[in-house]
């Protein structure tokens, strides 16, 4: 058994987020796992490009108001407590709510394949 060292929060790279988004890792598989647990800390507005993950993800919504969406989906409000089921090579986003910090825990295998950025207007709902 060990206690972890604890490591630095990194941000969010623009090229994958609009806005302000910090990320503590909290688990990495050994070989042969792939599996990868983070939190991501969405300040208010802030949200994921577009992308999609090789083997699906799940999101588990720890703090705030968020906001997910699937193409040609509506989007969705997610609240703490909530569990965010995405299947493999879905495309689909997840952010904070305009007023709102979220966090969430990301629980993944496998790649991601990054797209396009969420645009104001598309945020906002008014399509793009
Ligand atoms: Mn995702």
């Amino acid at each position: 058994m060990q206690i972890k060292p604890r490591k630095p929060t990194m941000k969010g790279p623009a090229e994958w987020f609009t806005g302000e988004v910090w990320m503590d890792g909290i688990a990495q598989g050994e070989e042969p796992s792939r599996l990868n647990v983070s939190a991501v800390h969405f300040t208010p507005g802030a949200r994921t490009a577009w992308h999609c993950h090789s083997l699906g993800q799940t999101l588990y919504v720890t703090e705030g108001e968020g906001l997910v969406q699937s193409r040609g989906e509506p989007m969705v409000t997610i609240r703490p407590g909530d569990v965010v089921h995405t299947p493999a090579h879905e495309w689909h986003w997840h952010g904070a709510t305009h007023d709102h910090f979220m966090t969430h825990l990301s629980i993944t295998e496998g790649d991601m394949e990054w797209g396009p950025h969420v645009g104001d207007s598309e945020y906002r709902g008014e399509g793009d």
